[in-house]
């Protein structure tokens, strides 16, 4: 090794505090350090290949070494690097959320740019409790969300996450948050065998929880198209339209967390989209930028906009419902803000990310290479170690059994000894990139960059067989 590597290696040890990291597992190995990326695969510093199975973290949808992305970035730094939207506007900025509004499904017409994902959720939070204040329902500010979700690790978001070990060690968090349960139809309590009433007996399970709550304090529902956490959980049919009538019912919020789940994912602009429902605002973020800079976004309705809009849309009023209409003028401000949310370099590229979706066509790939995706992966499903795979677009969770007929899971010990000590390591000294799950039940999780094809999901089902056979024999 050279000494450049060595003296890298050692600051990494030394003061590098990596993110949800046990640094105890780095003490008798190397920690990877990857240094570059072309297409679908990244190099680490020894120049060894991986590919890129969760296009990072769920970021780089159009691939690595985009010079585009990179030029359209320089471009942007050089012209103005930095000004805040704090009552100012900047041209990316301004182009970026009329490109926005113009993808997003119905009235979601206005953009509120952050850093990033938790940011968004923390703004989508905030601002359905000031959207009711200012009309009326002061008392409205609970938020549901479902078990095992996980939103984000800021206090609010982190507060709306399902995710119970996640929590412990940060309470108490923010007050008002409450679980139902998700849409793991394989592992239903209840209808496991009809997707149709269960997705109705989930979905039913958000209005118990806004009457135990009480309708009158229930601000918002925060639910992925597809949830992540547990390994791809997709909506049964029916679920969404469901869970839009309820929310229209009790006048509570539907969010759509799409940090994963938009910009192409699922093969649509939004995942909303996809399984066709209307929510009220859409958070989102990942995607957007395919990671060349960071930037997340709030999208929210006209409805929720107009207390906030001023004079000028006054003339705008009759198109939102009356109950919705501002009972203390339309002057509010939206107190809340992020010194770099909407970035001049960051929107720029967000730009040029979307312009490169709809040259290369990128939705369209995705719609037309998903099933073939699905077909390869569920090759795996002839080991007796994979129990089931799940997801959509180019999103997919691999969930690991002991026991195929029961569905018996790993014990602690098991995922601590199989999934964490073989797996996860072996698929990357193998060349895989992706990530090993207990957030749940045992998962793999798959979410590659969106340009990949049959080439790509071959060299996945390769590597996956290899690791999840020699993994069985270990149980
Ligand atoms: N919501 C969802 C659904 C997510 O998957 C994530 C991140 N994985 C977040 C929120 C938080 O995003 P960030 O890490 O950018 O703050």
């Amino acid at each position: 090794m050279s000494a450049d590597y060595d003296h890298l290696q050692q600051a990494a040890k030394d003061h590098l505090w990596m993110h949800f990291t046990r640094h105890a597992s780095y003490a008798q190995a190397d920690v990877p350090i990857i240094v570059r990326g072309e297409g679908a695969y990244i190099y680490d510093a020894q120049g060894k290949r991986y590919l890129d199975g969760l296009a990072g973290l769920f970021v780089s949808q159009l691939g690595h070494g985009r010079t585009e992305l990179a030029e359209a970035a320089a471009e942007q730094a050089k012209q103005l690097a930095f000004h805040p939207l704090w009552s100012y506007a900047h041209p990316p900025a301004i182009q970026l959320a009329e490109k926005i509004a113009g993808y997003a499904p119905g009235d979601l017409n206005r953009v509120f740019f952050t850093s990033g994902g938790g940011e968004a959720v923390e703004t989508a939070w905030k601002l359905a409790k000031n959207y009711f204040k200012v009309t009326g329902k002061p008392m409205k500010h609970k938020v549901i969300s479902r078990t095992i979700a996980y939103h984000g690790t800021t206090q609010g978001a982190l507060s709306i996450t399902g995710l119970p070990l996640l929590k412990q060690q940060f309470e108490p968090l923010v007050p008002s948050t409450f679980r139902v349960p998700n849409t793991n139809i394989y592992r239903a309590p209840l209808h496991g065998d009809d997707p149709e009433t269960f997705g109705r007996w989930a979905a039913d399970q958000i209005a118990v929880a806004i009457e135990n709550e009480g309708p009158d304090t229930v601000a918002a529902v925060f639910l992925e198209p597809v949830q992540n956490a547990g390994g791809c959980f997709p909506p049964p049919p029916g679920y969404f339209q469901r869970v839009r009538e309820i929310c229209d019912e009790y006048d509570v919020l539907l969010v759509s967390d799409e940090v994963i789940c938009a910009f192409g994912r699922l093969g649509h602009m939004f995942g909303s989209e996809r399984y066709g429902y209307q929510p009220d605002m859409i958070t989102c973020a990942k995607g957007i930028t395919s990671g060349y800079a960071p930037l997340g976004a709030m999208i929210a309705s006209d409805r929720l906009m107009e207390p906030f809009a001023g004079a000028a849309h006054h003339d705008h009023q009759e198109h939102i419902p009356p109950g919705a209409r501002a009972e203390h003028g339309s002057d509010a401000m939206f107190a809340h803000g992020y010194t770099f949310g909407g970035h001049p370099v960051s929107t720029a590229v967000a730009l040029k990310n979307l312009e490169i979706f709809e040259e290369e066509k990128v939705l369209e790939h995705v719609r037309s290479t998903e099933g073939a995706f699905r077909a390869t992966l569920e090759r795996l499903l002839d080991l007796p170690i994979v129990g089931d795979v799940r997801g959509d677009g180019y999103f997919y969770g691999i969930e690991l059994v002991k026991d195929k007929a029961t569905r018996e899971t790993f014990s602690d010990e098991e995922c601590e000894r199989i999934l964490f000590g073989f797996v996860s390591k072996q698929l990357f000294a193998e060349g895989l990139y992706c990530r090993a799950d207990d957030r749940g039940d045992p998962v793999i999780q798959l979410s590659p960059p969106l340009i990949c094809d049959q080439q790509h999901f071959d060299e996945m089902e390769q590597i996956l067989r290899i690791v999840l056979d020699k993994a069985h024999s270990m149980l």
